[in-house]
């Protein structure tokens, strides 16, 4: 496990007042406004909004839930001609992924597609606005990384839009805008910010400092997050969700995620399955194969969780999925075990992080498990 360099460039606020802490950061300077429907209908969140939207230069209001590449290619005019020092995203993990992409098209004035701002070599012209996410699902880690995902479902491709510079300089969590989540809403984010703690740790990329932040995050999911999918929404609980979800993707942002999101892809774009799910249904089979294969790692990581044995998290983390149900997700969508192909899983590079050797009678030993 190498240690080169550990870098966590976004500022992390809880906060009490959003109103003030946003008025601080902003100054006199020029904003952008992006706001997911349900950030808009908040009660926690929606007088913000109103404050601070008379006097955006530029707002966006209501971002969709994974919002199509045609809307945000449509979109990218108001920012490559605008000059703006900030983009505050209130929403779940695709609004805040949208910010990036506009904070993206900013930068690289002369791109008019995505497929254009998805080429990491591409010099910037322009400056990048500041990003300010203030997320309102326990969930991406949106809030924390460089990278935005946005599903062309139309070519069924997924594009990312990634640099160093499109990182959230700040992440002001507001857990009291968790508490109008219903269960079936806040269950797919959760699950996706499970799926990153544990990628992030059978990951060649992983280190001693990602594992602390993918160990805090599995902590806080473990312990809150079932009591939480059937409507926990004391403050506690809401905190704990949240920084977990903000903890996985500290975690990724330095590993990026492995197998279990390379499998999640086509899932996603060719049946529907909603990320979450997708990502997740077949933790409980890795685990129990990376375990195999480093049983003494293994072993340490659950004590870390606070579980007596690596079948304790394994439980617990097949405890999370029933709650979810992820399985139901899949079978509903249709997906069955040949449509899972180990050569189409291996297109999507996030395969390669994987830390251990996978086979295609593996795999299929795996989906046989938990679909
Ligand atoms: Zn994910």
């Amino acid at each position: 496990m190498s240690i080169s360099r550990f870098q966590v460039v976004t500022d992390i606020h809880l906060v009490e007042n959003l109103s003030v802490e946003l008025k601080a950061i902003l100054g006199a300077g020029e904003y952008a406004l992006i706001v997911s429907r349900s950030a808009a209908a908040n009660p926690s969140l929606g007088p913000v909004v109103k404050e601070f939207a008379p006097s955006a230069k530029v707002l966006v209001s209501p971002v969709e839930s994974e919002p199509s590449v045609q809307w945000l290619e449509s979109r990218l005019q108001d920012f490559r001609g605008s000059t703006l020092d900030h983009i505050v995203a209130m929403g779940g993990g695709s609004c805040i992924d949208a910010a990036k992409v506009f904070a993206a098209a900013h930068a690289h004035r002369s791109a008019t597609s995505l497929s254009e701002l998805a080429h990491k070599e591409r010099v910037a012209t322009g400056f990048t606005p500041k990003i300010v996410a203030i997320p309102t699902t326990a969930g991406t880690g949106s809030e924390a990384t460089s990278f935005a995902t946005v599903w062309d479902r139309s070519s069924r491709k997924k594009i990312s839009v990634e640099y160093a510079s499109l990182t959230p300089s700040h992440a002001l969590l507001t857990p009291r805008a968790l508490c109008s989540l219903p269960n079936e809403v806040a269950a797919p984010p959760l699950l996706d910010a499970m799926s990153h703690a544990l990628e992030s740790l059978w990951n060649s990329d992983a280190t001693e400092f990602s594992e602390a932040h993918a160990c805090a995050a599995l902590r806080n999911i473990f312990n809150y997050g079932p009591t939480f999918l059937q409507g926990a929404r004391d403050t506690m609980t809401l905190r704990k969700v949240q920084w977990a979800a903000t903890h996985s993707g500290i975690a990724i942002q330095q590993t990026r995620t492995s197998i279990a999101h390379a499998v999640s892809y086509a899932l996603t774009l060719n049946w529907g399955v909603p990320h979450g799910h997708a990502c997740s249904f077949l933790l409980p089979a890795i685990w129990n194969y990376v375990v195999a294969c480093d049983p003494n790692r293994y072993m340490t990581l659950s004590a870390v969780l606070g579980h007596s044995s690596v079948e304790e998290t394994e439980s617990r983390l097949e405890e999370m999925l029933r709650v979810a149900q992820t399985q139901n997700a899949l079978r509903v969508a249709g997906v069955s075990e040949g449509d899972i192909r180990l050569h189409e899983v291996q297109q999507y590079s996030r395969s390669q992080n994987f830390s251990e050797p996978i086979s295609s009678n593996l795999l299929s030993q795996w989906v046989r498990e938990c679909l």
